[in-house]
């Protein structure tokens, strides 16, 4: 059978497959912690799930209008406006099945071949594939442990070619955990606006961050970055809704309604009992979302300092979001079993088929020196995990 040329510029989500993987090898009997795919082990809190009873009693169960209820825009419009001081109108709004959803719709009505788009590295695994899905080119801007992880405003500029289109970034960033300070921001802002490149910012994890560090989108640094900005934002990691799939993005009026367009020749409307889950999400009480916060910065706590008290590991403490992305590369190069390790896809296979112990490689997100560890499930998972990699990686000669 022939199949699109297309497809083979991408390959399956890796946080996805391996989380598969594990599942697979947890049903066949085995031992497995989980450390792969970044999903809240926290239940959907019980207010938002009896949302969506009451909808499904309701018959609430149709189409819906395509780029989602009004209701559901207000709340998005409302927590726009109360969390970021940005103003949007229900036009300038349009709710998707999922933020990865936003973004693929988002990169299909904006890129197209020739055109250039900036991913600072580590990212997210999704990134670069859904600009390849457009014909556009994907440009990595490796950022340095040195700064953080941190993109420098030297380094965007020097990206920067007359072919750029957009940047696409996220913070507290998936995998490393990085976030950046008003300041930070701002002098990335200047070099954006000089410039006059879009932004493509996902705030997925805009609540899950630590140590009472406020969180700012670049769109909320003045007009002409608003004008500038895409804002994605969902509510599978803040609510703990991976499931339900609602994401949604908030831009310019003409780009809103291109993918209105485009979303209805594909999906159609997100799922309307799910829309009517996200309205309670937004709206109703918030305490489960401090409630999970405060829980994810104990684990970080506890897993960094592990991480870090492993010989010849290192490991930034992440500002949020719920990965730590340690550097292991000391031990390639070491064996076992005859086996020798030498990059990050190979420790993670070691550790899996070693310890029981599924994790994402390093070079999924653009650094092949680094594994990721996803810490949303619980501290004693977390303690017992730690503790099989610290003896595998000590087993290696
Ligand atoms: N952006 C980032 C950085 C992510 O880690 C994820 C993970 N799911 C998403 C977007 C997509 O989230 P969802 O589609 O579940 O809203
Ligand atoms: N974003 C999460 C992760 O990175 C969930 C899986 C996915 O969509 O990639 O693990």
């Amino acid at each position: 059978m022939k199949i699109a040329a297309r497809i083979s510029l991408i390959k399956p989500s890796p946080t996805l497959t391996i989380q598969a993987k594990a599942n697979a090898l947890k049903a066949a009997g085995r031992d497995i912690i989980g450390f792969g795919a970044g999903e809240p082990d926290f239940d959907t809190p019980h207010n938002i799930k009896m949302a969506a009873v009451r909808a499904i009693e309701a018959g609430f169960t149709k189409y819906t209008p395509v780029g989602g209820i009004d209701e559901l825009k207000d709340a998005v419009i409302a927590k726009l406006q109360r969390d970021n001081r940005l103003t949007y109108k229900r036009s300038e709004v349009v709710i998707s099945c999922g933020a990865k959803h936003s973004l693929f719709n988002i990169g299909q009505v904006l890129f197209e071949e020739g055109d250039e788009v900036l991913i600072p590295s580590p990212y997210w695994v999704s990134y670069t594939d859904i600009v390849y899905l457009t014909g556009a080119r994907p440009v990595i801007i490796k950022t340095n442990t040195a700064d953080d992880f941190k993109l420098q405003p030297s380094q965007l500029e020097a990206a920067i070619t007359p072919r750029t289109r957009a940047i696409i970034i996220s913070y507290p960033s998936n995998p490393a955990g990085v976030s950046y300070s008003l300041k930070e921001l701002e002098a990335l802002a200047e070099v954006i606006v000089r410039k006059g490149i879009m932004v493509i910012s996902d705030d997925i994890y805009e609540k899950i961050i630590y140590d009472g560090r406020p969180f700012y989108t670049l769109a909320s640094l003045g007009d002409e970055l608003k004008r500038l900005s895409i804002v994605v934002n969902g509510v599978s990691k803040t609510y703990s809704m991976t499931g339900w799939r609602i994401g949604y993005c908030a831009g310019a009026e003409e780009i809103i309604a291109a993918i209105t367009k485009y979303q209805s020749q594909n999906t159609s409307n997100p799922t309307s009992i799910a829309q009517k889950a996200a309205v309670e999400a937004l709206n109703g009480p918030q305490e489960s979302v401090e409630m999970m916060r405060k829980e994810f910065q104990k684990r970080r706590d506890v897993i960094t300092e592990t991480l870090n008290a492993i010989p010849d590991v290192t490991c930034l403490k992440p500002q949020g979001a719920f990965y730590v992305f340690p550097n292991v590369a000391a031990y390639y190069g070491r064996s076992f079993g005859g086996k020798t390790i030498t990059n990050s896809a190979e420790m993670a296979n070691y550790l899996l088929d070693e310890s029981n112990v599924a994790l994402v490689p390093g070079a999924d997100f653009g650094h092949d020196d680094h594994i990721r560890i996803s810490y949303a499930t619980s501290m004693e998972q977390i303690e017992k995990g730690l503790e099989r990699i610290r003896a595998a990686l000590l087993r290696l000669r």
